[in-house]
């Protein structure tokens, strides 16, 4: 049987307001339970909830910069449920009129666009944290502990329509997701902090069917790797359970990291189970044109945009696609380098591989104040006008992140400019071709390869300084090649 995978994601992030969503409670990175809290955010009788404007003014921002339509009148709305870390036994959330509806995000896969419709953008108000002594899980722990410092933090979430084919379009969808929002600076994005979480819906059918088959939700999946894992293990459980015969049930699955397997949860609740009712406690919200406008020309650079900048300068789309998510002053030193040089290969190359390479090595972070764009860029003609090697170079660039000095200096101190003299490089190769006539002789007999090994002695005998192209250029002449 032919079967198809189809996935959809739903993404909440944590927005870095400084307040939370309906409180003045301050959003705290802290490790000590139950200190940022008051009687809103703990579901206490008579507290009541006053919307975070920023929040609002980041969710805006987040639906206008994946293209979706903005919601004019919105509403707060209750999701009905108990657990012990949601005390008002409801989160407020929004449900038909969300933010933002009907956008789209681009990502790269296999060094190729492809395009995410997304379904929704809507706020949500964070739980506590509960933690299951002992096992983890409820149903098995010894104990529970809750932390309440959580709850009532603003999130948006982000809901994928059922177009993602395979788990490596859905982290593509996740880094792009992630890069965006760090972009508009509403999350960090730190993923092992949990600013981001995702749950995917995963179904299989046969290929030639128009229908999506049961879906499957899978929760608890704390990073790309685990959410590749998760899905490919989801995808092979259904689509065996179809081969023979088995009927897929519609639930909740839980990923076992340690096991690497999903297990059941829960039978998956509808939205009907929720009892979705408006929030009597919240006014309406109402965008004005005005508020969508001055949000709209607050849009900074979209990754999207930066990857066609970069694409401008003559890059790939996969290595722009690279640059367009690594870190901000990796981004703008590769433009003042290739400014430079325009030399986009080598100033791509030079930067994501030697240099980060280097400060890995020396374990810095960060590069020293001295260090700046115009000494790579140096670095990187002296090369291209074949004045020093490649290897050189990199030397260069290694002292170049420890000491405040210039390649030039390097260069002349370290002996490592190259002889581009035609007459004293003859004059070597020469001495070579008279000190092996036995290899020439086999050289003119057709065993090409020997040409190589000639070059190497010639290098060699220079000390090193002679570059390699001009060296076989002269022996090829004197030997009549
Ligand atoms: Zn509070």
């Amino acid at each position: 049987m032919n079967l198809k995978p189809t996935i959809g994601i739903e993404t909440h992030i944590e927005l870095n307001t400084n307040t939370k969503m309906f409180c003045r409670c301050r959003v705290v990175d802290t490790e000590e339970p139950n200190v940022n809290l008051c009687p809103t955010c703990l579901g206490l009788p008579g507290a009541l909830p006053v919307p975070n404007e920023k929040a609002i003014r980041y969710i805006t921002l987040l639906a206008l910069a994946t293209g979706c339509s903005i919601t004019k009148k919105g509403m707060f709305h209750r999701k009905n449920y108990f657990y012990p870390d949601l005390p008002k036994n409801y989160q407020i959330s929004q449900f038909d009129l969300p933010v933002g509806e009907n956008g789209n995000l681009e990502i790269v896969i296999d060094n190729e666009k492809d395009y995410v419709e997304i379904e929704r953008v809507h706020m949500e108000e964070d739980t506590g944290k509960s933690s299951h002594e002992g096992s983890g899980r409820i149903d098995s722990a010894t104990s529970t502990s809750l932390d309440f410092n959580r709850s009532g933090i603003p999130l948006v979430e982000i809901v994928t329509k059922p177009v993602i084919k395979s788990s490596k379009e859905a982290v593509a969808y996740i880094e792009e997701l992630r890069q965006l929002a760090i972009e508009l600076e509403i999350s960090e994005g730190k993923l092992e902090k949990g600013n981001l979480r995702f749950d995917a819906n995963i179904s299989v059918a046969p290929s030639e069917s128009n229908e999506l088959g049961t879906k499957v939700e899978i929760k608890n999946m704390n990073s790309l790797r685990s959410l590749e894992r998760a899905i490919d293990f989801e995808i092979k459980r259904q689509s065996s359970a179809l081969e023979n015969g088995d009927i897929i049930i519609q639930e909740t699955r839980h990923w076992d990291e340690s096991k690497e397997t999903t297990t059941s949860m829960r039978s998956k609740e509808g939205s009907a189970d929720y009892r979705y009712f408006s929030d009597p406690d919240i006014p309406n919200m109402v965008l004005p044109d005005e508020f969508i406008n001055q949000v709209k020309e607050s849009l900074p650079s979209l990754p999207h945009e930066n990857r066609n900048k970069l694409m401008e300068t003559g890059l790939g789309l996969s290595d722009s696609n690279v640059l367009s998510k690594s870190e901000k002053w990796i981004f703008e030193l590769y433009f003042e380098v290739f400014n430079n040089t325009k030399d986009s290969k080598a100033s791509f190359n030079w930067i994501t591989g030697e240099l980060q390479g280097q400060m890995r090595k020396l374990e810095i972070k960060s590069l020293p104040n001295w260090f700046s764009a115009n000494l790579l860029s140096d670095v990187i003609k002296l090369i291209d006008e074949n004045k020093i090697s490649f290897t050189s170079g990199k030397v260069i660039l290694e002292e170049l992140i420890q000491m405040d000095t210039t390649p030039d200096e390097i260069a002349k101190r370290l002996d490592l400019y190259q002889e581009n003299d035609e007459v004293a490089i003859s004059k070597i190769v020469n001495e070579i071709i008279d000190n092996n006539q036995d290899i020439v002789e086999r050289i003119k007999n057709g065993e090409d390869k020997l040409v190589g090994f000639m070059v190497g002695q010639i290098i060699k005998s220079s000390g090193g300084s002679i570059n390699p192209g001009m060296a076989k250029e002269i022996l090829s002449k004197e030997l009549n090649l």
